[in-house]
């Protein structure tokens, strides 16, 4: 990833003072190209930019929405100079430009920060006396928290993006990665185990929350077939439903409406994963760690900019081989603490291809 600017965030409108420097270069670039010099020769590449993306506050700015409180609060539609936006957005001078998709969707903040925060805080029973439709009495969340805390110790750490916390105690520690880590592995497991005790294990509420784990996993692969984007859009019913007849109006938010809208942005886009802000939130980290100076940060991030751009071009140039470990048959892993483990990907074989490590025996023994 190349940082081409840290802008300070003042969120008065002026962001695009920064930004317009940046639009006409693209321009230049889309029809002017850029060369680039290869063993084989010179090659022009034609450069355009496909996607700007961001959380919903961005992404607002960006395209000069009003806000998801404003009488349109879905960006999703007429991303002219209409519904919400105040004028047009700057990006449209560009060739590529597709309309709403070009702001695409962020499954770290939507499906992470979002709508899972929110989800466990409902069931946690954070709104008192709202109608919350799902809600745990306190001791079955303490107990969930208990049971991941405990199986911290088998779970292999390095496999999964985030960290397996405490949620019933540390929910406010959590970050984006965790929540959507807990979607994916805590709800359908303890939560559901708890759910199904207190409201049945057919009931609506269950099968709700089922159909929104369903579609939220679909929508995080990095490979989506067309008979997922229909379970998608199929599974959003249930939930959507559920959720607007059983829920009090100021706890469906707007994130849950931009649930609506993956299956389309998937559509257009591809799988979520590939245009997700994580990288970028990565380097926002980094760079939080690193400005010190309260008096220039701006100076201050210039050079901590250059000094990344010098080291990753070293990188590139003289450890150029010890990047490229690439495995030879793709379909088996290990991690680097555990170089004698590995991890191997689903597929059919015989006993007898394990003859040289006596696998018979250790399937009948364990
Ligand atoms: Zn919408």
């Amino acid at each position: 990833m190349t940082i081409v600017a840290i802008i300070p965030g003042d969120h008065n409108g002026d962001l695009f003072l920064f930004l317009i420097p940046l639009l006409n270069e693209l321009r230049i670039l889309e029809d002017g190209g850029l060369k680039v010099i290869c063993e084989d020769g010179f090659f022009n590449f034609k450069v355009h930019l496909l996607l700007a993306s961001g959380d919903i506050i961005g992404v607002q700015e960006l395209i000069h929405h009003k806000g998801h409180n404003s009488d349109y609060g879905c960006r999703q539609f007429h991303i002219k100079t209409d519904f919400g936006i105040v004028k047009k957005n700057e990006f449209v001078m560009l060739k590529f430009f597709h309309g709403y998709s070009f702001f695409g969707l962020n499954e770290l903040h939507l499906i992470g920060s979002n709508v899972t925060k929110r989800l466990w805080d409902i069931i946690s029973g954070q709104y008192g006396n709202l109608n919350t439709t799902f809600k745990l009495h306190s001791s079955a969340c303490s107990a969930i928290g208990k049971v991941i805390m405990e199986s911290n110790a088998t779970i292999p750490s390095g496999i999964f993006e985030g960290i397996f916390r405490d949620v019933s105690q540390k929910a406010g520690h959590m970050r984006s990665v965790d929540w959507i880590m807990l979607l994916q592995c805590i709800v359908p497991t303890l939560v559901f185990e708890q759910l199904a005790e207190t409201y049945g294990a057919y009931s609506e509420q269950v099968e709700a929350l089922m159909s929104l784990v369903i579609r939220c996993t679909l929508a995080l692969q990095w490979k989506i077939y067309a008979n997922d984007v229909s379970a998608i859009q199929k599974y959003l019913h249930t939930w959507d439903l559920h959720m607007k007849n059983n829920v009090s109006n100021n706890l469906y938010t707007v994130n849950f409406h931009y649930l609506w809208h993956i299956h389309e942005i998937i559509q257009k886009l591809g799988p979520l994963r590939g245009y997700s802000t994580q990288s970028a939130e990565r380097s926002i980290g980094f760079f939080k760690k690193h400005i010190k100076s309260q008096v220039l940060p701006g100076p201050n991030n210039g050079k901590i900019i250059k000094r990344q751009l010098l080291m990753h071009n070293f990188q590139r140039v003289h450890l150029m081989d010890e990047l490229e470990t690439v495995l030879e048959d793709g379909d088996a892993y290990s991690l680097d603490e555990y170089p004698d483990i590995e991890l191997w990907d689903w597929k059919v074989m015989q006993l007898e291809d394990f003859d040289h490590l006596n696998i018979e025996r250790y399937i009948r023994q364990y």
